[in-house]
């Protein structure tokens, strides 16, 4: 028999929950025990969803009150002594290493966090000392939720980060130098005496998750799993058998590590984003191992194509046999909403479409019956060819149109007129702008009556033309702000957007949009991306009216503001039926006509940021990089570069480490580029001046995510720090990013400050 399984649940609820939980707790308004049954009353229900689905292995302890790698910290005693000094109660303690604790006199910052690989996902850095130890936690965490499951009737296996995972993918603390993974013998006998611990509560089988498998490893890295593993997979009967799980890539470069796995029960892999890995791996399987095959796609919301998975599962059996085959998730499906049926509004076309967490839960345990037994699912086999089908021929899915038009696009379209010195003559004419301009990133601050107004337009109680007299009134009060701050070049402050991809979203074909589909980004922070479903175009100018008013009211040169094609791509849920690089092609196309248009109506400079660009990069050097920066970097060059020499395109990222991508960034050929810069090294600038870059940069000169205001002096201290690195011809003043999480008063401080020191400089020059 082919076993059924599933790498983790979302955590979240199927109303978010656990966030209304957790934020109840950190306000004071529910207690600790009232928490802690929340969080028991989420697993329960979680589990009983994969029970009832048919799901043969359970996952237990993939739940997490904020972050799993988190958990693991608590789990090893490996708890900064900063945090253990409070002498907090265990659950404050570990929020105060996931988002920082300050109340009765104790003050300590959180860990660092960081993106989860390629995901929206973010994980807490385990952070070691040059005398790191390590113990289990009393009363472990995945024993007792082992067996809370098990009162209640549910056989779990248990999820563990391994050793080698936990200790790559963390860091020395301050103050330390430790190579994380030279402590990789003292962590191991607390591995052991885990394992002994789940076994003796009665676990047959575990998990453990060594993504890092996934990615080029440093040599201790690799020769880190031989020893780890040796000592895990040779406790024989005091251990429960092992399944080593990997996902979000293929491990065929890793080969090499595999004998470390050699007495392990099997290995995971994920055959949705690496399919081609399959028969290599099965050639590498000792004679008695078995394959998890994660066919169930963990990071997207499509319904799984049957017959393509049956085929991949098929493969399987035939190289190993039925009993050594799983059919699995790809991944733990914690990166998808919690269930489909919370969507009311969803067109009936579409929504038979799509599959999120609880769905595929079914559909796991369906292929796992499908592969043996067809005719014991033979309808719901019928059902999914007849969606699939219906999926690709849809009108909706296809659009000949924009086939057309992408077939049509040349070389030249992702090229200016002209080189960029001929275009900053021109643009200098035309703007007429200072040494050293001074402008802002696009947003102003989103006012709880910018909220209010909204949500009473979104619910009909105002008219189109009530709500749009309102946002006219908020750039009235923008452009009048920015004339007494005498900024330079203005932005109109996107007062009408709701956030930065769903804006434009919503203006183009191709996307659907959900109202409960939350996904966890970090801790009790989550986000509902957007779904791209078929063909993109823009139907309508999606801009024009607000930047064109904006315009017309302003005495400088008014910026449009645009999201560019790869952060609209990577913040929405992409279609898995064609590649990205033609989705982000389409995005590009329809961004180009705006750009044209915001030029046509007298936007004479205007910026497309991109944000995600280099959250897209894949996880691996090489050729699946390269490619990735080729259509990302025409993407952004097709949507931009339709206006005359005298427009002035900028762009903007919310980073400023660009060791390993600065060509792509340079070949975006932008005429300004604002990074983020006041948290880091202005040394990181050197890049520019060593790469000879000739065009425009305006590295951020203070943090907007404080509502700090930095005086006129430390303005002045930060230019003249950046202007060691670059020329004074060449920089621009701005904040690091937007501002719309900041009160009016902060930010007409802190540009005031901000345009009194570019004034100095200006002067001195
Ligand atoms: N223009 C956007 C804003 O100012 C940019 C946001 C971002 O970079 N994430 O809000
Ligand atoms: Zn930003």
């Amino acid at each position: 028999m082919v076993q059924s399984s599933v790498l983790g649940f979302p955590r979240i609820g199927v109303l978010r929950d656990l966030k209304k939980a957790n934020e109840a707790y950190w306000a004071d308004k529910i207690s600790q025990a009232d928490l802690l049954a929340e969080g028991k009353r989420l697993r329960l229900a979680h589990w009983k969803i994969q029970k009832d689905a048919g799901v043969d292995i359970i996952p237990s302890n993939d739940f997490a009150h904020y972050d799993h790698v988190l958990d693991h910290i608590q789990l090893f005693n490996a708890v900064p002594e900063r945090y253990t000094s409070q002498k907090l109660a265990p659950i404050d303690e570990y929020f105060a290493m996931g988002r920082g604790h300050q109340k009765g006199g104790v003050d300590v910052p959180a860990l660092e966090m960081v993106k989860w690989f390629d995901s929206n996902y973010h994980y807490v850095k385990p952070t070691l000392q040059d005398n790191q130890t390590f113990s289990l936690a009393k009363d472990p965490k995945p024993v007792r939720e082992f067996l809370e499951a098990k009162e209640a009737g549910f056989v779990t296996r248990p999820v563990l980060v391994g050793p080698v995972s936990f200790l790559a993918l963390g860091k020395a603390d301050r103050g330390s130098s430790v190579n994380p993974i030279t402590l990789l013998d003292k962590l191991i006998p607390v591995y052991v005496e885990l394992l002994k611990a789940l076994k003796a509560a009665g676990a047959e089988s575990v998990q453990i998750d060594e993504p890092i498998l996934v990615f080029d490893l440093a040599p201790e890295v690799k020769a880190a799993f031989k020893p780890a593993y040796e000592a895990i997979s040779t406790l024989g009967s005091a251990a429960p058998s092992v399944v080593v799980a990997t996902y979000f890539g293929d491990i065929v470069h890793n080969f090499d590590v595999l004998p470390a796995f050699a007495r392990v029960q099997g290995l995971h892999i994920d055959l949705v984003r690496n399919p081609e890995q399959l028969e290599p791996v099965l050639k590498q399987l000792g004679p008695k191992q078995i394959l998890s095959a994660g066919v169930v796609d963990g990071r997207n919301i499509w319904k799984n194509d049957f017959q393509k998975s049956i085929a991949l599962v098929k493969t399987a059996i035939a190289a190993l046999g039925a009993d050594r085959v799983i059919v699995s998730t790809s991944s733990s499906l914690l990166h998808t909403p919690h269930t489909l049926t919370s969507e009311k509004k969803l067109p009936a076309e579409v929504y038979d479409w799509f599959a999120f967490a609880t769905e595929k839960t079914k559909e796991v345990a369906i292929l796992a019956k499908a592969v043996t037994n067809p005719e014991a699912v033979r309808a719901e086999l019928d059902a999914n060819a007849a969606t699939i089908k219906a999926r690709s021929e849809s009108t909706r899915t296809n659009d000949p149109k924009v086939k057309e038009r992408q077939a049509k696009v040349t070389p030249e379209q992702h090229n200016r007129k002209s080189h960029f010195d001929t275009r900053y003559a021109q643009q200098k004419a035309h703007l007429k702008l200072p040494l050293f301009p001074t402008t802002t990133i696009g947003s102003f601050p989103q006012t709880q009556e910018i909220r209010v107004q909204r949500n009473k337009f979104t619910k009909g109680d105002i008219s189109e033309a009530q709500y749009d007299e309102f946002i006219r009134k908020e750039i009235d009060l923008a452009v009048q702000i920015q004339d007494e701050l005498d900024l330079d070049v203005y932005v109109h402050g996107e007062p009408e957007r709701n956030d930065m991809v769903q804006y434009f979203g919503e203006r183009l074909t191709g996307y659907v949009f959900t109202t409960h589909a939350w996904v966890q980004s970090y801790g009790s922070r989550c986000v509902r991306p957007p779904i791209i479903v078929g063909d993109i175009s823009r139907p309508l100018p999606m801009t024009v009216k607000e930047s064109k008013y904006a315009a017309s009211i302003s005495k400088k040169p008014m910026k449009g503001m645009l999201t560019g094609p790869v952060t609209c791509l990577r913040w929405s849920f992409p279609r898995n039926d064609v590649h990205q690089s033609v989705q982000c092609q389409q995005l590009a196309l329809a961004l180009r006509d705006e750009v044209v248009d915001l030029e046509k109506n007298g936007i004479f400079v205007i910026q497309v940021d991109e944000p995600a660009l280099r959250e897209g990069l894949p996880l691996r050097k090489g050729s699946e990089r390269d490619a990735y920066l080729k259509w990302a970097v025409d993407s952004f060059k097709l949507a931009t570069a339709g206006v005359e020499d005298s427009t002035q395109i900028h762009s903007h990222f919310c980073y400023s480490e660009f060791q390993d991508f600065f060509h792509a960034i340079a070949a975006l050929d932008a005429d300004v580029l604002s990074i983020e810069n006041s948290k880091s090294d202005a040394k990181l600038l050197k890049v520019f001046i060593d790469e000879d870059y000739p065009r425009h940069i305006g590295p951020g000169v203070y943090d907007i995510h404080s509502p700090r205001i930095p005086s006129e002096d430390e303005f002045k201290q930060r230019i003249s720090e950046m202007l060691q690195f670059l020329r004074p011809d060449q920089l621009w003043i701005n904040p690091d990013c937007g501002l719309k999480t900041r009160k009016w008063d902060e930010v007409k401080g802190a540009l005031t400050h901000m345009v009194n020191a570019a004034k100095y400089f200006r002067e001195q020059q």
